[in-house]
């Protein structure tokens, strides 16, 4: 026990310096940066252990995983809701997730709506964008977003606040650089005619194999699970 808290803080040390590193070659603030510990495939007692390290922004992407996580941790973090979204699980996850980062269809839209409504609440979303094309991935086509925001924009429960995207998994640098900028792009081109109030903010993007490249790129918040938590 003692053995592996230590391991998770030292960990943890590291990422946050790697992170830190990245944010001083790309010139940028260390604080525009949130680190989410990707939390999916860790026990309780890891989770609980990273939050109390300080980690206060945590990422799961099914709520049965999830739960036993969230009934004994509550609302002190900020969860983020990272996987696909069924339609028929947004009842177990809204109003208990401070973020989710895979809002990818109009179906799923409705549902937030509808339940949000009920609930009387507001949910925070990121659009989740495929622009690798791989067909493995969920997320709109870069084609479809302007339709979609335009969609969206008449939901009125629903806030979203940046986009969300995935490199292919071992994908040459090159690659992962121009999938992260291209995100970047979009979002800034969203921007331009967009109410200052409704300014899309959030890039989240990077995982532990190519953080570093998205902070490079722009990211606002990268999600780590293994280099992070390995357990
Ligand atoms: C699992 C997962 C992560 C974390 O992946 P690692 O490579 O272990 O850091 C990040 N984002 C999403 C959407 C995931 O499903």
């Amino acid at each position: 026990m003692q053995q592996a808290e230590v391991t998770l803080a030292e960990r943890k040390r590291q990422m946050e310096q790697r992170i830190a590193d990245a944010c001083e070659r790309a010139g940028r603030e260390r604080d525009e940066v949130c680190m989410i510990a990707v939390t999916k495939y860790s026990s309780l007692q890891a989770t609980i252990d990273i939050f109390e390290l300080g980690v206060g922004d945590l990422g799961e992407s099914r709520w049965q995983e999830a739960k036993v996580k969230w009934e004994s941790l509550g609302q002190r973090p900020r969860w983020h809701f990272i996987g696909h979204l069924q339609t028929n699980k947004v009842k177990d996850v809204i109003g208990k997730f401070d973020l989710i980062h895979s809002l990818d269809r109009l179906s799923l839209a409705d549902e937030l709506q509808r339940k949000a409504e009920q609930l009387d609440l507001f949910v925070d979303c990121l659009v989740q964008v495929n622009i690798s094309g791989e067909e493995s991935k969920y997320g709109l086509d870069p084609q479809e977003i302007v339709d979609f925001f335009e969609t969206l924009s008449t939901y009125s429960r629903i806030n979203v606040r940046g986009l969300m995207t995935m490199a292919p998994y071992e994908a040459p640098e090159a690659e992962v650089r121009r999938i992260f900028r291209e995100l970047r792009r979009l979002r800034d081109a969203l921007n331009v005619n967009r109410a200052p109030d409704k300014r899309l903010y959030e890039l989240s993007m990077g995982m532990s194999d190519d953080f570093e490249i998205a902070i490079e790129e722009g990211a606002t918040m990268v999600r780590l699970g293994s280099a992070l938590m390995a357990d």
